[in-house]
């Protein structure tokens, strides 16, 4: 009897290209469909359903990033995938980060963590940097602001310790929200403790993503919280270098 083998496919967003944000140098950036969290800031709300994006296989993204291979790989970059949330389609993601180490190119995934547990030990001996956002390392805050719990994220973020894979934080700084010094501080000490930590990006909350709300017909939860001054930014760069942590 023939057998056939269904090729692995996932739902996609869009794709674009980065130079600084998603990893080193420029990067192909693969945003994903659908995402278990509802982060109040979030900028991307038109990827929160896998049902929107476009059914993709891992082929047809493969021959999309062969356009752009002799371009990142001379940038120093590689290719990123994001979302959404990538590990809420974990085979797909790791059918394209497998294709893209057997091509030579370094791979970046761009996670919340809170799907830590999806990620196969294979899917991440492929991964060459995860971007882990962790959005606050106050228990009630986090649900608050996320609808999720803290727990899987800080244990994916020991995983990835043990493993040996390389991690840059993502904290996105929202006044009143994550500015608090004990949680920043609590973070700080965490981090510290693991031994993987390049570096912790302080990423100033922006509302550029309010435009997708309105066109979404939803509301923006933060359309009146102010963006964070450069002196709040600085302070809590300056809490995470005062645990020994290299933030920018
Ligand atoms: S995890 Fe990312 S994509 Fe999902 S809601 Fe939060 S900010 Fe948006």
């Amino acid at each position: 009897m023939k057998t056939t083998v269904e090729p692995v496919t996932g739902r996609i967003h869009s794709w674009d290209l980065s130079t600084g944000v998603d990893g080193p140098g420029t990067r192909f950036v693969l945003f994903l469909s659908g995402c278990p969290l509802r982060c109040l800031y979030c900028a991307n709300p038109d990827t929160w359903h896998m049902r929107d994006g476009k059914r993709t296989t891992v082929d047809e993204v493969m021959a999309e990033i062969e356009k752009y291979r002799p371009f990142i790989t001379t940038a120093g970059g590689g290719v990123t995938l994001t979302g959404g949330e990538a590990l809420l389609q974990p085979a797909f993601t790791a059918g394209i980060f497998r294709r893209c180490k057997e091509l030579g190119l370094h791979t970046a995934l761009d996670t919340s963590g809170f799907l830590g547990a999806r990620a196969g030990d294979e899917l991440l001996a492929d991964t060459d940097l995860v971007l882990l956002d962790i959005k606050s390392f106050d228990v009630r805050t986090y649900r608050r602001l996320t609808g999720g719990d803290l727990s899987p994220t800080l244990n994916f973020a020991t995983r990835l310790d043990r493993l040996g894979v390389p991690v840059w934080i993502r904290y996105v700084l929202v006044p009143g929200w994550t500015d608090d010094m004990a949680a920043v501080d609590g973070l700080g000490a965490f981090l510290a403790g693991l031994g993987n930590v390049d570096r912790v990006d302080v990423l100033p909350f922006h509302k550029l993503g309010a435009p997708k709300y309105d066109a979404l017909g939803i509301t923006f939860p933060l359309r009146d919280t102010p963006t964070p001054d450069p002196h709040l930014t600085e302070r809590v760069r300056e809490q995470f270098r005062e645990h020994g942590l290299r933030a920018l």
